[in-house]
């Protein structure tokens, strides 16, 4: 039983076999202490993935969605929001620009648009590959024959959390949607040969420390290439408008937890943790993670993909210098190369 170790032991375990019963998880997701579970997760960083930040440049194309997702601020039922969709060509002249700033990923996020076509997706990836970078996609779940066909169109990368492993609960957050086709969908990613990357909200009502533990432990079996883990901020227009949010901590402890037991993974300190605290990104790399994903969009855009409210309005060149300042303040360095997952 994990209950009589220490902190100490229960990390020194996950340092030295990447695995964890889940009473240990869930005790080193509530003890006291946490510093020796952060030291462990930044050893093993160092080990496996080194002092490289890869930095990704993300286009948020479209804030339509079909979907209702109670925590999301984009869900269809949020009549308080403009909606706006990027043209293919504002699309490809953005990521011209983040291309021109040294970034080598281009992340194209949206709600679930069903507006551009396969073949304008596939048109817009064939672009973006022409550019030299890796493109990863964040557009939520679609037919297998369209995943296959970006896939063939040139993406590499995809991102698709689970929001929550624990089915009840996601059934609970997401009228109309199936948790069983959310789980099929990152089977089918992977088995169609993208980096598949996934990840789970933190402090969502009713989630608990059991759950938590859960949830990484169905990423570690899904051997997802990336994991991205932020605390749920409550969002004006949603159901859950007046629910608690996250805190900065159990997202820390998650990420650590995350690094342990899967050495090789790319992890972003998120954009919801450097909202929720000044200091998120300085944060999150010091607690194991290794991507940072900067917004390449213009103003007006960037405020209206009101996913949660908060988001600053930085231009793409100064978070640049600024997450530079970040990575020399912590002794660690920008990626060279496209930062695929290390074999
Ligand atoms: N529509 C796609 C999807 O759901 O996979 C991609 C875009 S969606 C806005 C990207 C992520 O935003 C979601 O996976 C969710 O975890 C996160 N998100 C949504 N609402 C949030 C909130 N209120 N607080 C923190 N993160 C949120
Ligand atoms: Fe739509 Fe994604 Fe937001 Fe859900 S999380 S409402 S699918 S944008």
């Amino acid at each position: 039983m994990a209950d009589g170790r220490t902190v100490e032991e229960l990390a020194g375990v996950l340092e030295r076999e990447h695995d964890l019963d889940p009473d240990g998880l869930i005790r080193l997701l509530t003890a006291p202490e946490a510093e020796p579970l952060r030291r462990a997760a930044d050893r093993v960083r160092a080990k496996s993935v080194g002092a490289e930040v890869h930095l990704r440049g993300l286009i948020e194309f479209s804030n339509y969605c079909r979907g209702s997702c109670y925590y999301c601020g984009l869900r269809a039922g949020n009549h308080r929001i403009r909606r706006y969709r990027m043209t293919p060509g504002e699309i490809i002249a953005t990521a011209r620009q983040a291309v021109a700033l040294g970034l080598k990923t281009i992340v194209l996020q949206s709600g679930e648009d069903l507006f551009y076509t396969e073949k304008e997706l596939c048109a817009i990836v064939s672009a973006l590959k022409n550019m030299d970078v890796a493109v990863t996609l964040s557009i939520g779940e679609r037919p297998k024959s369209v995943y296959a066909a970006l896939k063939r169109a040139g993406a590499d990368r995809f991102l698709l959390r689970i929001e929550t492993s624990n089915e009840a609960l996601y059934t609970r957050l997401h009228p109309g949607m199936s948790y069983q086709n959310r789980v099929r969908s990152l089977y089918t990613l992977k088995e169609l040969g993208y980096e598949i990357g996934t990840g789970c909200l933190v402090g969502l009502p009713g989630q608990t420390p059991a759950m938590l533990a859960a949830d990484l432990l169905f990423f570690k079996k899904l051997d997802a290439d990336m994991i991205g883990m932020g605390p749920f901020l409550p969002a004006p227009g949603t159901p859950l408008a007046g629910a608690a949010g996250g805190e900065v901590e159990p997202v820390l402890r998650m990420m650590a937890l995350a690094r342990l037991l899967m050495p090789a993974i790319n992890m972003p300190a998120t954009t919801a943790l450097s909202v929720k605290d000044n200091d998120g990104y300085q944060k999150g790399l010091s607690w194991g993670a290794n991507v940072i994903m900067p917004n390449m969009g213009r103003r007006e855009y960037k405020r209206l993909y009101a996913i949660y409210p908060g988001k600053r309005d930085i231009p793409p060149a100064e978070q640049l210098v600024k997450i530079k300042a970040v990575l020399v303040e912590l002794g660690r360095e920008v990626g060279r190369g496209y930062g695929g997952r290390k074999k």
